[in-house]
Parts: C-alpha cells; structure tokens; sequence
C-alpha cells in the first residue's frame, strides 16, 4: 500500500462491545478520484504527504481495494433532532474506518462520509453529495484556520455516481479525521434503551481515550462532565465571537470533546444579525445564531439527562449552572482580543454590547469592521474614513470609536504591538457562502483547481493573498441570495 503503509491502525471501538455498531463495508463508489488531499492532516497521521499515491487512496476510500489495517464499522447513536428525541439514528451513511495512532502517540480516527447504505440509513441513500462533502472540507479548514476546535479531513473524493438532492447531484466521499466520533446521541441511546451498564462503559471509554487525567479523580465521571460543559461553552463562545452560525444543533451532532462536528446548512455571517437562521428548513429559527449559547446549553441539558444513571442530579445540574459563566468568560476573551484590549478592564462587557448593538443596527458586516479595526489609529483621517465607509450611519460609530480611543489609554502595549495581536485573531478573509458556492460551480464542471486554491488562504486567513484580494471586501449582491438546507 504505497505511501499508507506507514499508518498505524490501533481500532478501541471495534473492541467495545458487539451491540455498540454495526460492522458494514464500503459500498464501492463508481470511478472515485481524487479531488483534494490535506497534507497538514496527513502529517498528523504519521504519513509522508508526497508518498501517498493519489490512486491508491482513490481505491481504498472507494472501496475498490482492501485497507489493511481497518475494520469499518457503523457506529449506533440516538439523540434529539429539533428538540424530540428520534432513537432511529445511527452512522447512516459514514463508516469508523479505523483508529490511527500519531507520531506524537495520538489516536485519531479515521471516518469515511458517504460511504453508502448501513443499518441505520432508514430511508437513505448512505451517500453525500460533492456539493455538502465540499462545503465541509472548507469549512473544517477555515474553523482550524481561526483556531476554532473542528474535525478535519484527509482527503476529498469525486465521483461518476448521481443521486436525487437539490435535482441530481454527483455523490462524494470526504475521510474524516478527528479524536473522536462520539456524539451526546452515543450517551442518550444506552440511556433511553435502558442499557446503564453500557452507559457506564461508554463514560470510561471517553475517559480513558480524551479525559486520561481524570481517571484518579474522585468522580471521574463527573469531572468528564464538567470538562465537556466548559468546552462546549468554549466552542460556542468562538462561534459567537466570528458569526458562525451551525445550522444544525441536534445533540448527534455535538461532540463529547467539545469540536465543531457535522457540517450542514452553516455560515459565517456576512452581516451581524442575531436572529439569522443558516437552514431554510428551520422554520421556527431554533437554531438561529443569537439562539447558539442556549441551544449548546439545553443539548448539554440533554447529555446531564442521560448521565443521571451515573451521577447525582444535583451534581449535574450544579455543572450546567456554570455553563453562562464560562461561556460568557469565553466570549469576552475572544472578543477583548478581537478589540486589541491586553489590560481587562470592568467596562470592556459594556464596550462590546454597545458595538454588537451598532452592527445589529446597521447590518455591519463585523469580521471586516475588526480588520479594518487593527489599521485604526485615533486622529487617522483615512483609517477613519475606510471604518465609517462600514456603517449606514456614521455617527453611532464615531461615538463608539471615541469610547474606544478612551479605552485605548489604559493599554500598556504599543499601538504597533496591539495592531499585530489585533491582526492574529482577525482574519483578512473569512468563508463566505459566495466563496463556496464559486468553488463548487466549478467542481460540477470537472475543474478542482478553484478549490484547491482556496485552501491556504483558508488555513492562513491573516495572511495576504494577492491573487485572492477581492474575497476580502464586501461579497457580491448575489449572494444574499444564497439559500441552504439540510439536503447533503
Ligand atoms: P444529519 O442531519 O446529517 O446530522 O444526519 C442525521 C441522521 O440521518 C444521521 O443518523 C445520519 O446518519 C442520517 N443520514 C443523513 N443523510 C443520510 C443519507 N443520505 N443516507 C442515510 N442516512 C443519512
Ligand atoms: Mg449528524
Ligand atoms: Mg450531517
């Protein structure tokens, strides 16, 4: 197996016990090519990014040839799809191929999406289209790119095999690569199936596999949860803090070590507006982006649920009430950042609601306001002016940057020390719903090129890209009207 010879497979969850998945092969996949490979990913795994035959990883993802070394498997799950409990989930279309252990003694897994039908597709085709696999490879490597938690993939595969979505679309195959693939679901179907001895086993698995400093704790299932609030609040505390808005907060798709998992209907906002809903199908706006905190909070309510088995009521709910804390605590942090604020002063909360308040009111496209925000400097007519070019009404922000300036006298830093930690946590480009769109245009026309392209800028997204520069300023009129569904 040339050039993946040197993976090595170590597979825990194939070793759990038998009612916990379902071992299932790949479905072949017609003609599946090569379309994107992520050498970053690749080093993680141990892998020589130049020796990987593009063939070879073609045939093995698309079933066509053996992968030694892996045992592919549909792991069960349950969970709560738009707050009802649906116990029919499961890998439905992605396979567990495999556990690899890093150079650095890293386990990562290796999962398989649009694999084809297994026992918990239901009505499913088992596929995924090259439209989502697209948008989800993007997305992971822009999330990486802003230091955001997020799984990753290895590669991207194409393919001559349609099927029905949004008219007939070109299915594809994305290898998913992360620390974990367990999901609250995994914790609410041996809760609601009755089967607590499972519940039990699964808690010591996570402990052991992502929480190893835990297991001398006193209740170590109970510190496994309190971890698990304070990184889910982390999480949507960044996502918060850069406009991302998930589309699809169901508790199968949260991951218990605190990553964004399952990418659907997302986008990162181009205009402030806490009420945007990024899945058209979501009529009632559950999930819309000012809703996050809470939605990240009633799924963890969910998780405390099916933990009561193991751990006392009290306890658990004494976690969950940290959680507005944390997330709060989180999101300050990021966002003093974002606003070159070193020095934490009391009123610096009250600065940035004043600011969310003017991009809420003005629409403001925020991530482009914080990078114009680093060339800034108080009494500069020109970085001024491309600031208030920003706003519809130049006042409210002319206000807000003489509190700023106001706010600036107490930092210690100099002004060109607070411009480059200002330019570290605001990107020049971010991932827009156009951008994507572009590259997947040309992907249905046979051309990779565009997307491959877009990758380092994604990766490096404070970076200048010249060829790319038009991605930094306002997104065409056209996208605005760019409408996302569950349909993947
Ligand atoms: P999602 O909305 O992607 O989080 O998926 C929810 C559930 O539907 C999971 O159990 C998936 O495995 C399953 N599912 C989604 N798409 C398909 C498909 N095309 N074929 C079979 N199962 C699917
Ligand atoms: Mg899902
Ligand atoms: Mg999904």
């Amino acid at each position: 197996l040339q050039g993946l010879d040197g993976l090595v497979f170590d597979n825990s969850y194939a070793r759990l016990p038998r009612h916990w998945f379902q071992p299932t092969r790949i479905c072949p996949l017609k003609h599946a090519h090569l379309i994107s490979f992520n050498p970053p990913v690749a080093r993680q795994l141990g892998l020589d990014p130049c020796g990987v035959s593009p063939g070879l990883l073609a045939q093995v993802c698309g079933g066509e040839v053996d992968w030694p070394g892996t045992e592919p498997l549909a792991m069960k799950y349950t969970g709560h799809q738009f707050g009802s409990y649906n116990p029919d989930l499961g890998d439905g279309r992605g396979l567990l191929l495999g556990e690899v252990i890093g150079p650095e003694g890293q386990r990562l897994d290796l999962h398989l999406k649009g694999a084809g039908k297994t026992a918990f597709s239901r009505f499913g085709d088992g596929r995924a289209v090259l439209r989502s696999s697209i948008r989800e490879y993007l997305a992971s490597e822009a999330m990486c790119g802003l230091g955001i938690p997020t799984t990753r993939a290895l590669c991207l595969l194409g393919s001559e095999e349609y099927t029905l979505r949004n008219g007939m679309e070109p299915c594809a195959m994305l290898l998913r690569v992360t620390s974990s693939h367990i999901r609250f679901g995994h914790f609410e179907y041996f809760y609601y199936s009755g089967q607590h001895d499972d519940l039990h086993r699964l808690a010591q698995y996570c402990i052991e596999r992502y929480y190893p400093q835990l297991q001398s704790a006193e209740q170590p299932v109970a510190q496994m949860f309190a971890e698990v609030v304070r990184r889910s609040a982390e999480l949507v505390a960044l996502w918060q803090a850069y406009g991302f808005v998930h589309g699809v907060l169901n508790t199968d798709n949260m991951s218990i070590i605190g990553e964004t998992f399952d990418y659907g209907p997302f986008t990162f906002m181009d205009h402030y507006e806490p009420d945007h809903v990024a899945n058209k199908n979501d009529h009632a706006g559950r999930y819309a982006f000012s809703r996050q905190p809470s939605i990240v909070l009633w799924n963890l309510s969910a998780l405390a649920q099916a933990l009561l088995p193991l751990i006392e009521k009290s306890r658990l709910e004494a976690e969950l009430d940290r959680f507005e804390e944390l997330y709060e605590a989180a999101k300050l942090k990021r966002m003093r950042a974002r606003l070159g604020l070193q020095a934490p002063r009391s009123d610096d909360a009250d600065l940035i609601v004043r600011l969310e308040a003017i991009w809420t009111e003005q629409r403001m496209d925020h991530n482009r306001f914080l990078r114009h925000l680093c060339e800034w400097q108080p009494g500069d007519t020109s970085s001024t002016n491309s600031l208030l070019a920003l706003a519809r009404q130049e006042k409210a922000v002319a206000d807000w940057l003489r509190q700023y300036e106001m706010r600036l006298e107490y930092e210690a830093a100099s002004t060109p020390i607070r411009q480059a930690q200002m330019r570290s946590v605001n990107p020049r480009y971010i991932l827009r719903n156009y951008m994507a769109e572009e590259v997947i245009r040309e992907a249905h026309q046979g051309d990779y090129r565009p997307l491959n392209a877009l990758l380092p800028l994604l990766r490096h997204p404070g970076d200048e890209h010249s060829e790319f520069s038009a991605y930094a300023d306002a997104p065409p009129d056209w996208a605005a009207a760019i409408h996302l569904t569950c349909s993947s």
